[in-house]
Parts: C-alpha cells; sequence; structure tokens
C-alpha cells in the first residue's frame, strides 16, 4: 500500500538550505619581516562566493620552451577547472589582447553586459605601449628575485624571437555555460560584484609578468581588497637561468612563488581542490 511521507517530513526536506560546497586550502604565507618562515593556515572558502581566473593560457607562445610548459600544464589544468566549475566557482578566462577571437560568444557577451559597478579604488592604468598594467608597487613590495629584462627566454641557443604568437586561449581548457570572458579589469570587477564574489583564485602564465600585473592579476585584486590565493602548481615564469640569481628555470619560479606569498598573498596547490597530487613539469628534475 502506498504512505505518503508524513506533511511535516516534506516541510523538512523544502526548508533544507542547499548544501553550499566548501573549498579546503592550505594557504601558505611568508611575513615580509621572516620570508624564510613559511607559515601555513587551512582555510574554508564557500565555491559560490570565490572566482578561479585564467590568465593567458594562449594556444603559443613566442619563446618554444614557455609554449610546451603551457601545453603541459593544460589537461591538469583544465580537470581543476572542471572540479571546481562543478561546485559553483566562477570561471573566468582571460587570455590577454585576444579576447576579440570570442567576439559575440555568451560568455563574452556575460562579461560586457554585466552592469557597471564603481570600484573603491582607481583601477590600473595603461603604460607607455598602451596596455593596462598593475606595476610593482615600492610600497608593497620589494624587487622580483629574477631577472626578467631579457623577457625570459629559457631556451639553450638559439633563443627565440619575441613576436606576437597567440590568437586564442589553448583549445585544452574547455569554455562552458556559465564561464565569462575578459581580459578587462572594469569587466572583472564588474563580474566579481555581480556575483558576490569576494574570494580569486589566480592561475596561468607568466607569473612575475602577467599574472601579477594584469588588470586582473594578482596586484589588482589584492589592491581591490578581495582575499586573493595564487594556485602556485599551475603557474610558470619567464625566466631564463643564464639571468640572476643563475638557478634553475624551476627554482626560479619557487622564488616568485615565495616573493608573492611575502607580500601578496598566500599560495596553495591544485591538490587541495582535486585531492591528486599537485602538478609539476617533467622537465623539473630537482
Ligand atoms: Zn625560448
Amino acid at each position: 500500500m502506498f504512505k505518503p511521507f508524513p506533511a511535516s517530513f516534506l516541510l523538512i526536506v523544502l526548508l533544507a538550505p542547499m548544501a553550499t560546497a566548501e573549498l579546503v586550502l592550505s594557504l601558505q604565507s611568508r611575513s615580509k619581516a621572516q620570508p624564510d618562515r613559511v607559515v601555513t593556515v587551512k582555510k574554508t572558502w564557500r565555491a559560490d562566493q570565490t572566482a578561479l581566473i585564467i590568465c593567458d593560457m594562449w594556444d603559443d607562445h613566442w619563446c618554444k620552451s614557455a609554449a610546451r610548459r603551457v601545453e603541459e600544464m593544460t589537461g591538469p589544468l583544465n580537470e581543476v577547472v572542471k572540479k571546481v566549475r562543478d561546485q559553483g566557482v566562477l570561471i573566468i578566462h582571460a587570455p590577454s589582447s585576444v579576447v576579440d577571437f570570442y567576439k559575440g560568444t555568451p560568455q563574452r557577451r556575460y562579461a560586457q553586459n554585466v552592469p557597471f559597478v564603481k570600484p573603491p579604488i582607481k583601477l590600473s592604468t595603461k603604460n607607455r605601449w598602451g596596455t593596462k598594467w598593475c606595476w610593482p608597487d615600492p610600497d608593497f613590495e620589494g624587487v622580483l628575485p629574477i631577472d626578467d629584462s631579457d623577457m625570459g627566454c629559457s631556451c639553450k641557443d638559439p633563443k627565440c624571437e619575441i613576436r606576437e604568437a597567440w590568437t586564442r586561449q589553448i583549445k585544452g581548457i574547455e569554455i562552458f555555460e556559465g564561464d565569462a570572458i575578459t581580459d578587462h579589469g572594469q569587466e572583472t570587477f564588474n563580474l566579481l560584484a555581480a556575483k558576490k564574489v569576494e574570494n580569486v583564485i589566480l592561475c596561468g602564465v607568466h607569473l612575475n609578468m602577467c599574472v601579477l600585473g594584469r588588470p586582473f592579476g594578482i596586484r589588482q585584486m589584492v589592491k581591490l581588497g578581495k582575499n586573493v590565493a595564487l594556485m602556485r602548481d599551475m603557474t610558470d615564469t619567464m625566466y631564463n637561468p643564464q639571468r640572476p640569481p643563475g638557478v634553475d628555470h624551476f627554482t626560479g619560479t619557487d622564488l616568485v612563488v615565495a616573493h608573492v606569498e611575502r607580500y601578496w598573498c598566500p599560495t596553495f596547490t591544485s591538490a587541495d581542490l582535486t585531492g591528486k597530487k599537485a602538478f609539476r613539469f617533467a622537465a623539473d628534475k630537482r
């Protein structure tokens, strides 16, 4: 005989709050005064109040080594993106200077059409080449621990020639309904405001340049007062080991990660999100 649930039971089910997915992160940081001491704090972020910004994971790069490393990182990064998207994290694809490739797509229009919200501070301004950039700020940070003044081609001879090699985001990072595409500081701020996002995870390349300096990058997000964290195994640098401090490429990246932890924001690895091992480049033989 069919026995209906008692009405009180149904009421409890209907009123039970939707479970909100949470991200439990082991956030690693350093103080300005004691940079050699690593402090790790467990923090829980609500997934629906968090954005993941994917910086400049382009389809190609003028430096062949840099392009190879992006390709290697793409599959593992896409797995992380899929996982957190399903949990309710807002995914912002930020392939700088090539967002027009996505002109007219729902994800590009989403970023363009979300209502304007006035930011609490003036957003980053144009540099002398006309690119919007959040420059190193001596009030916030010391000089970068690596010399990237040669733009950081890590190839042995021949060295790569600088050119505009990118046309779009690398295909392996999937773009889904509900994601946004922008490289624009104001559009990024509007998106975060519309979704009431207070927590921002940065990943992608290159840490010593775009991940720190873009108008959606670490410096700008910290200055806007967001809780910012770098996913440190899902990034890379432009660093030529022939330049100071003369360490191998991956140690150079670690030095920049430590710089970020000291001056800007904590870091964590994708293992916190996937439960799997953190990503490591095959050429990293340390
Ligand atoms: Zn190169």
